[in-house]
């Protein structure tokens, strides 16, 4: 299969117990999410898709340009069937951040502007940015949220509301328009600080989350010790509450 176009053949498939579990996260009557094969984040990065049907012709599902291209109407029903889909994966996410790191982070969904793989995905990514596949500038500025060719979900809904001309621009996604943008400086897109290099934008990315993650652990050792000294309290007032030794019976 090739990797180009291994995704629509995915879509496509009716018979999902032919995709191992190791690609396969889970599904909906409408959408398949995938593990991400070469994850950015360092937890997790998923592939959303809509699923190949009678009704969704592959010919409008090569990505959201040739979706947007469609029937308004038709175009707005998936991308809303893939909000739908994305907000319960989003929570499977947060609950295993929870269990897993103590602690919740932010998750972006989009679209990039120009992708990479044919067929439709959308992207379900932790934003803890710093994978060992995270290896290029472009990668980085892909997913950043505030570059511009990561276009968020939320923002690709609302053009379907937005005045019909303004649709219409933003549904062209030019590639020379969108490209120039994986070519600029790295950014730390939480704190607008700058990198020469990925090692070097990386290593802030996970000390910032590092240091979340041990303000969640200071958290949580603190009620620890709340909890044993509240033990402590009771044991003693549980000493002072025992009736001091029966008096020796006088003779
Ligand atoms: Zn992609
Ligand atoms: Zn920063």
């Amino acid at each position: 299969m090739s990797a180009l176009t291994v995704l629509r053949r995915y879509a496509a498939k009716t018979d999902l117990s032919t995709i191992p579990d190791s690609v396969l996260f889970t599904h909906t009557d409408t959408s398949l999410t995938l593990f991400d094969l070469f994850p950015k984040s360092n937890t997790f990065h998923f592939l959303m898709m809509p699923r190949i049907t009678p009704s969704l012709p592959e010919e409008h599902t090569r990505d959201l340009r040739t979706l947007l291209k469609w029937d308004k109407e038709k175009a707005r029903k998936v991308i809303e069937g893939l909000a739908r889909d994305a907000r319960s994966v989003q929570d499977m996410i947060k609950e295993e951040m929870k269990k897993r790191f103590g602690f919740e982070w932010p998750i972006f969904t989009g679209f990039h502007a120009v992708p990479s793989m044919e067929h439709l995905h959308l992207h379900i990514i932790a934003s803890d940015l710093f994978s060992d596949r995270m290896k290029h500038k472009k990668h980085y500025n892909s997913f950043h949220p505030k570059r511009g060719f990561f276009l968020h979900l939320e923002d690709v809904l609302s053009w379907f509301d937005a005045t019909p001309s303004y649709y219409k621009t933003m549904a062209k996604l030019p590639k020379s328009q969108y490209e120039p943008l994986l070519k600029e400086d790295l950014i730390c897109w939480r704190c607008n600080e700058s990198f020469k290099t990925i090692p070097k934008l990386k290593e802030h990315l996970r000390a910032e989350w590092e240091k979340d993650a041990a303000k969640v652990k200071v958290k949580e050792l603190k009620r620890q010790r709340e909890d044993e000294e509240y033990v402590d309290i009771d044991k003693r007032s549980v000493k002072r509450s025992t009736p001091a030794a029966p008096e020796e019976p006088t003779p």
